[in-house]
């Protein structure tokens, strides 16, 4: 009988239990682990912190699900890895805290023969002063920020019917911040919301983003095909932003922010500041912060982990000028090399080095995006990583069969730019693969056949759509394993 555990259940650790649980036989325990009482579609946050979805639209509780599928849920978060055992045992454990009601503070501990570290990232606000709803900024990264943010937006809508003018700030608010879809997802449903109310000439709207070039998103940008063209996600980004009256700053590194005045640093090595009456800002990520310990109790979390506590799996993590990069530096299996039981699916596994060209301004600070790891691929990781641990109950040890290389996978990626069955809009992208291939693609480092994008209505509709699609998966409605990730 094997126990397997699995901590978190975002995208990635819910798609892997929900294949644990429909792949291994009864006598096999799937645990999962996960702070939050409730599984949210990320994506539709965005429509949250519009108005256009209330929370329950995009969130379930997960305790029902987890009881109809026969998985042990502990609403608790993970503290931390104990891959040795501790004293005499060498069984494995992780130590959890009880978050829910009843238990709330109290400490337990769960033996595993396998785990899965699925904890996404951790909204790491601290590393910039001033930033995040708990002081001068909002987010739209969970359900409750993005319903604080439509709370915050509607007071500068009101301000803005009395008559006065507001200036709007969204982009990173980091140097060194990822996803930056998801923020200029939220500007254009922002910029779409206000020209509705006819309130646009009243709106002073800027993107702020640690980019070289806009359209970078953190995968060094890409040549598109378009309309039977071929174009760059630059062209593509700024074209979004002009026809909806955005100006932008990039190459900006959010250092600070205070009541309504953010600081960044430009490559230049300037110092300026851009004032704000509403500003969502998108934080750096870290990892949940577990701590990993010997069976002698030694502290190894600088084993299992890289400095911004994200998960080392079977990636190349040997340091290399950015020339040297290749796809074969990028994991295929999310397994850690030292605890081969342990695996690490979605944002919680440490990528081996960026994807954008690093760029360091002459007071020595980073300014660049860090590698996205957006949903489909966070959820085949999930779920080829439970497709081996399933081979690796049944079979035992062997060469682990399913992969999914960011270099050898594509992307589908749907920026909503405004919602409404006829008025709605969407940039719909697919990138083939995630990381530049050189080698294989010489000319744009990607597969013109599979990398393009197009926009309009209709990629509204697919991802409302897709919010539904994805939602009946999550929930295990009927055949929801014949849908993709
Ligand atoms: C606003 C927004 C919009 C987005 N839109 C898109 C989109 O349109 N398309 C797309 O492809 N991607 C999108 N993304 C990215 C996508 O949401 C992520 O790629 C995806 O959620 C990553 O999945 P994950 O499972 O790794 O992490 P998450 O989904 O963040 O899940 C992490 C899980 O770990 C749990 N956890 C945290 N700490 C602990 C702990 N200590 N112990 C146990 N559990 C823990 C959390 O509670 C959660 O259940 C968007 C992201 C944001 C923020």
């Amino acid at each position: 009988m094997a126990k397997i555990v699995v901590l978190g259940a975002g995208i990635a650790g819910h798609t892997a239990s929900a294949f644990l649980r429909k792949k291994l036989g009864k006598k096999h325990t799937v645990t999962v682990v996960a702070p939050n009482a409730y599984y949210q579609w990320i994506p539709s946050n965005i429509w949250v912190g519009v108005g256009r979805m209330t929370i329950d639209q995009v969130r379930f509780k997960l305790a029902p699900l987890y009881k109809r599928w026969g998985i042990d849920f502990r609403q608790a978060k993970a503290l931390s890895i104990h891959p040795e055992g501790e004293n005499d045992s060498g069984q494995p454990f992780v130590r959890i805290e009880y978050t829910d009601e009843d238990k709330r503070g109290q400490s337990d501990q769960i033996a595993y023969d396998y785990l899965v570290n699925a904890t996404g990232p951790k909204l790491n606000f601290d590393a910039t002063e001033g930033l995040g709803p708990n002081h001068h900024t909002v987010s739209v990264c969970s359900y409750d920020h993005a319903a604080h943010a439509w709370k915050t937006l509607q007071e500068s809508i009101r301000k803005m019917e009395a008559g006065q003018p507001q200036r709007i700030v969204i982009g990173t608010g980091h140097p060194m911040a990822t996803c930056q879809g998801a923020a200029f997802e939220y500007i254009l449903n922002v910029a779409f919301e206000i020209r509705k109310r006819k309130l646009s000439h009243l709106a002073d709207i800027t993107w702020l983003t640690n980019e070289f070039e806009l359209g970078d998103f953190g995968m060094g940008g890409a040549h598109i095909k378009r309309g039977g063209y071929i174009t760059s996600t630059r062209v593509f980004a700024e074209s979004f932003l002009r026809e909806n009256h955005i100006k932008w700053v990039k190459r900006a590194g959010v250092t600070k922010i205070e009541e309504g005045l953010i600081h960044y640093e430009n490559l230049d090595g300037e110092q300026k500041t851009i004032p704000f009456d509403f500003s969502m800002l998108i934080p750096a990520f870290a990892g949940a912060g577990l701590k990993a310990y010997a069976k002698d109790g030694s502290d190894i979390s600088s084993t299992l982990f890289a400095p911004n506590g994200l998960m080392k799996v079977d990636a190349d993590y040997n340091p290399k000028p950015f020339e040297e990069w290749s796809v074969q530096d990028w994991p295929s299996t999310y397994r850690n090399k030292d605890y081969p039981n342990i695996f690490a699916p979605g944002i919680a596994f440490a990528p081996p080095h960026p994807i954008s060209k690093p760029m360091t301004n002459k007071n020595g600070l980073n300014i660049f995006p860090t590698p996205p790891r957006t949903g489909m691929p966070s959820g085949v990781m999930g779920k080829i990583t439970a497709l081996n641990i399933v081979n690796l109950v049944n079979k035992g040890e062997h060469e682990l069969v399913h992969k999914a290389n960011m270099g050898k996978m594509g992307a589908a990626c749907i920026v909503s730019a405004g919602y409404g069955i006829t008025g709605g809009a969407a940039a719909t992208m697919t990138v083939f693969p995630i990381v530049p291939d050189f080698n294989n693609f010489p000319e744009y480092g990607r597969s013109m056949n599979y990398t393009m994008g197009e926009a309009g209505l209709a990629g509204h509709w697919m991802k409302w759509f897709m919010h539904y699609m994805f939602l009946h998966k999550a929930k295990g409605y009927p055949f929801w394993w014949l849908l993709p990730e």
